[in-house]
């Protein structure tokens, strides 16, 4: 697999030449006029085996910020599933709209077919805007999906285990910057109010740290603050101003940029959402240069996709709990080899994740 660190592409490159930057194997556009169905499905590469990442349901501005996205996403699941051991590629869907009035039985099912017609090279599973009720819809039409609910036979949501090995990342970056994991009086500062975010806050105030939480739906912070007394509501711009230790982006990606750089008084970047670099090399440097840790994304939100591996396999808790636990100490093992080669957090774990893509599709090559 050719790949090493890239930056941000701009809206404006051609469409193949957007695939071919990152080396993304496949890319479907599905459409479905009736039940209003436009989706793009990336599939980046599969050395490690089916490329898996779940479906987003977002109100994209334009086509080129979800071709943009689709593609960032699916490159960052083929080195989530390398660095996590296991057995997948990275792939990853889109679809366009509006999640709390576009869906419908026959949007999901239409959208099943597509999947189904992949052959399970792309399995699918939720992501921002998409839910366990939504996975069941699709496996009408497909049995490549998981996460779907408990009583089908499935893992169910895998947003807890996702919170908690971003807990762990938390903490293990709590550990190298203070020597001391406790995260009991920190100030977290959480952007997103989301499925993640609620099970990361739980764990965070029963650590003793006190959480500053944005949205831009005010009703999920104010859910939030309803169930656990004390956590502070900001304001969706102020949260990047927050007096914080960690800052913890758990919405959207590339909220490490330009302008927020400068604003972020942090020790530590730890979070659940994807891509939180703008650009990989630019803000990764930055963030090393201003002296702050940044928890590699991939590396410590991989609890979903380890349980939704872990669903493929049949379904056991406790195998897909011991393999999150791991997160602890890979994350460790990445600030120490950063530190050590004198380069980025990101760029340790890419290279960690490459140095498998590369060893296994060696392995396959053997007779
Ligand atoms: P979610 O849809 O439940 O929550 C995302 C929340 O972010 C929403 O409430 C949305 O309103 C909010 N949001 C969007 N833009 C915002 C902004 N500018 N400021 C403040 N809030 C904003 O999604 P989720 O499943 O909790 O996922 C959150 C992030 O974690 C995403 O980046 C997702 O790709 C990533 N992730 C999720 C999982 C998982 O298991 N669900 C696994 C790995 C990574």
């Amino acid at each position: 697999m050719e790949s090493t660190i890239i930056s941000t592409t701009p809206n404006t490159m051609q469409l193949f030449e957007q695939i071919s930057t990152n080396n993304h194997e496949q890319v479907v556009f599905c459409h479905d006029k009736a039940s209003g169905l436009k989706s793009i499905i990336a599939i980046h590469n599969t050395t490690l085996g089916p490329a898996l990442g779940g479906t987003r349901f977002w109100n994209y501005a334009n086509d080129a910020d979800a071709i943009r996205d689709v593609l960032r996403l699916s490159r960052g699941m083929t080195y989530k599933a390398a660095i996590s051991g296991l057995n997948l590629g990275g792939g990853k869907a889109v679809i366009i709209g509006n999640s709390a009035t576009d869906k419908s039985e026959t949007l999901w099912r239409r959208y099943g077919k597509f999947v189904n017609s992949l052959n399970g090279k792309y399995i699918t599973a939720e992501d921002v805007g998409t839910n366990t009720a939504d996975m069941e819809y699709i496996a009408m039409e497909t049995k490549h999906v998981t996460g779907i609910p408990e009583y089908m036979g499935g893992s169910g949501d895998p947003s807890p285990v996702t919170a908690y090995t971003t807990f762990l990342g938390m903490k293990a970056s709590a550990k190298k910057a203070y020597g001391n994991d406790s995260l009991n009086g920190k100030i977290v500062a959480v952007q997103g109010a989301g499925h993640v975010a609620g099970y990361l806050i739980e764990m965070l105030v029963k650590d003793g740290a006190t959480v500053y939480v944005t949205d831009i739906a005010t009703d999920k912070v104010k859910a939030l603050q309803n169930k656990f007394s004390g956590i502070n509501a900001v304001e969706p711009d102020a949260i990047y101003d927050v007096k914080m230790d960690i800052y913890a982006p758990c919405a959207m990606g590339a909220t490490v940029n330009e302008n927020t750089l400068s604003r972020l008084k942090c020790a530590i970047i730890a979070g659940c959402a994807n891509n939180q670099l703008e650009d990989e090399v630019v803000h990764g440097n930055a963030v090393k240069n201003m002296g702050m840790l940044y928890a590699p994304d991939f590396l410590i939100n991989a609890g979903g996709l380890i349980n939704v591996y872990t669903e493929m396999l049949g379904y056991n808790r406790e195998r897909a709990m011991g393999k999150a636990d791991k997160v602890y100490g890979l994350t460790l093992d990445i600030y120490n080899t950063a530190e050590k080669e004198n380069i980025t957090s990101h760029q340790a774990a890419l290279m960690l994740a490459e140095k498998r893509i590369a060893e296994i599709a060696k392995l396959k090559s053997m007779l």
